[in-house]
């Protein structure tokens, strides 16, 4: 297996690995958020860059070290900016970030380019830095970007098995069955299984204030309660994520 991190690699290796082979690049995109109080305050970028690995192993791609801080964190799907160790961006600093690095990759002679999301908030921002960096390369710009989230590509049977009482949504599942189960996989030793809360499923009122009340988070910082997640619920996760990521980017870039 080829070596996948970039920032391990040299940069002659690195050339020769984009401009020769043609390795696909992925830049995973997360945050630095409170998870609850049984899940590491990293857990949206080690996911996110936890898949790319998986992916980029399957397809002798390379991973860019990750974007670890994301847009702030929302009381309805994060928990909101209210916790201690939430560390977020400004979007104007996201969307540079983001634009400055699309255009270095392209620089690089990078043809295909993944942004692999694993923080709810970042989504549009992430869509603005790409789009800027897009309009800046040109009418004819050298480089494909993907952009996703990577629980996207998870099919109805695989969540009607791992939720079989109903699954509550992506945005209530902060740091729920889903990231629980895949950090379980990943990261088993970042888990604290003995302090799982049980709150939740948090109830939103179909509007936002700003300031916000965060009487509406449960104080654990958790939205759905992760008591169901396994480290095997984990693995079925992960190589669907693997196997459908790997197949789509087989037909978008060739
Ligand atoms: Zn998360
Ligand atoms: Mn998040």
């Amino acid at each position: 297996m080829k070596p996948i991190h970039m920032n391990r690699l040299s940069w002659p290796d690195y050339r020769d690995r984009v401009q020769k082979e043609g390795a696909t690049v992925f830049l995973p995109c997360g945050a630095t958020e409170q998870h609850g109080p049984h899940l590491p305050l990293g857990t949206d970028h080690l996911l996110s860059a936890a898949v790319a690995e998986s992916v980029a192993a399957r397809i002798d791609g390379i991973v860019a070290p990750p974007l670890a801080y994301g847009y702030k964190s929302q009381p309805k799907c994060g928990g909101g900016q209210h916790f201690c160790g939430t560390t977020s961006l400004d979007a104007a600093t996201l969307i540079g970030q983001v634009r400055d690095t699309v255009r270095e990759f392209a620089r690089h002679g990078v043809k295909n380019l993944v942004l692999c999301n694993g923080h709810y908030e970042n989504q549009w921002f992430l869509t603005e830095g790409i789009d800027l960096a897009i309009r800046e390369l040109g009418a004819n710009p050298p480089i494909k970007v993907m952009r996703m989230e990577y629980w996207d590509f998870f099919t109805t049977p695989t969540l009607d098995r791992i939720f079989p009482e109903g699954f509550p949504g992506y945005a209530l599942e902060h740091a729920a069955v889903l990231e629980t189960s895949m950090m379980l996989h990943y990261h088993p030793d970042l888990v604290r299984l003995d302090l799982i809360p049980d709150d939740g499923p948090a109830d939103f009122p179909p509007y936002d204030l700003y300031p916000p009340n965060t009487e509406w988070v449960p104080p654990s910082g958790v939205l759905s309660s992760a008591k169901a997640a396994t480290k095997e619920k984990g693995g079925w996760m992960v190589e669907e994520l693997t196997d459908r990521i790997a197949a789509t980017l087989r037909k978008e870039f060739g």
